[in-house]
């Protein structure tokens, strides 16, 4: 094989697929398109478990195309590279997150923030150029184009890498507008579960003092010994939540479930932000004077550029940050899925796709 050996043929992989909306998982095999020039081959170690691809299998939020290769928080050993691909070489541990294609020509795609690119593709659920859905990774190997796949830098594993690629560059893209503040910024972080968790250790190094709230107490050890947050709250507590009424500079709101606007809002300060980052089935709701009578405002973010997927794996890394996962291989994966639904996650799962057993 040479360097830039490049297949020709279409190739036979496996993976695991929802069937129907009832979301479980079933052993399948599909090909994957054959190499183009821009094009690299991964072989697939780890893919981090988002909640996101509960909403997919369950056709929760957008239509889902079935059969279903949910995972976009992918990690992997390159093994084949097109002849125009220069950045990476055999053998490089590379990621590849939410989206792996946009039109390229684009006022977002022209301005690197091709994660708004109205003709993004998808990692899974997607259509690609061919014409046909994308697969995402849970799945042995992987065929991307150079422009959606960033190196992981090496300082961290592959597994504490992969939530990086959707939970952590989600929470970075949302927060590196208050990096570098003179003050100390007052963070919330609304809801502890893969976003979240990873958010509470960026805004902590970012310098930030950071209140946790969550819908229990049943995280408060962790969350104040383990991930350095500064303060907990408990949403259901009301002298607990109006205590620190008007007390935060912003709230990182990570709920994947319909929730009262006007509570979290409540603890902004005047021209405090709410950044809307968890996804709700329905209609979130709020009255126009939780807004107008603090100047206050409520904008949402999605994941991230390529730019700062790369950027965060190196501030990770520089920072010597760890997300707290719990590794688990395929026979394991429908029950992973129940325990996130009964939020039960500490706090996130990285699937083990190279130790599973395949067939
Ligand atoms: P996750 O691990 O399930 O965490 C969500 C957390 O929200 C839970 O740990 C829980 O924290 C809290 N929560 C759950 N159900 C709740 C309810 N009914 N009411 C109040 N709080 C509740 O999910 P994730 O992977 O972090 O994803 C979070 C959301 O962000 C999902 O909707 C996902 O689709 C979305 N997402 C969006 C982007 C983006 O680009 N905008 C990227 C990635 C994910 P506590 O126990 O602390 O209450
Ligand atoms: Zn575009």
């Amino acid at each position: 094989m040479t360097m830039h050996h490049k297949r020709m043929e279409e190739q036979c992989v496996t993976g695991w697929a929802a069937r129907d909306s009832s979301g479980i998982l079933f052993p399948y095999s599909f090909t994957i398109r054959k190499m183009g020039d821009e094009d690299v081959t991964l072989k697939v170690l780890y893919c981090g478990i988002d909640h996101t691809d509960l909403h997919q299998m369950r056709n929760g939020i957008h239509l889902s195309i079935y059969p279903l290769v949910p995972g976009h928080e992918i990690v992997g050993e390159v093994v084949e590279l097109g002849s125009a691909v220069k950045k990476f070489k055999i053998g490089d541990l590379v990621g590849v997150g939410c989206i792996v294609g946009s039109c390229g020509d684009c006022s977002s795609c022209m301005s690197n923030m091709e994660q708004y690119c109205r003709n993004r593709i998808f990692t899974t659920n997607g259509i690609y150029k061919d014409g046909k859905p994308t697969q995402g990774g849970f799945s042995t190997a992987m065929v991307v184009h150079q422009k959606f796949v960033v190196r992981i830098p090496d300082k961290l594993s592959p597994e504490q890498a992969a939530p990086l690629l959707c939970a952590g560059v989600t929470a970075y893209s949302a927060l590196r507008q208050f990096n570098g503040s003179d003050k100390i910024l007052k963070a919330g972080i609304l809801g502890l579960g893969g976003v979240g968790h990873v958010g509470v250790q960026m805004a902590k190094a970012m310098g930030h003092h950071v209140t946790v709230i969550s819908s229990s107490d049943k995280k408060k050890v962790e969350a104040l010994e383990h991930l350095g947050a500064d303060d907990f709250l408990v949403s259901s507590n009301a002298a607990e939540m109006e205590g620190a009424a008007e007390s935060l500079d912003y709230i990182l709101d990570t709920v994947p479930a319909v929730h009262p606007l006007k509570l979290y809002l409540s603890l902004l300060k005047v021209t405090g932000k709410l950044l809307l980052v968890g996804v709700a089935p329905k209609p979130l709701q709020f009255e126009s004077d939780d807004l107008i009578l603090g100047k206050k405002s409520i904008t949402g973010s999605f994941i991230g550029s390529m730019e700062e997927t790369q950027e965060v794996l190196e501030f990770w890394a520089e920072k010597g940050l760890k997300s707290m996962i719990e590794i688990v291989k395929a026979d394991y994966l429908n029950e992973a899925f129940e325990r996130m639904e009964k939020n039960d996650v500490r706090y996130r799962f990285v699937l083990d796709v190279a130790g599973s057993n395949l067939n």
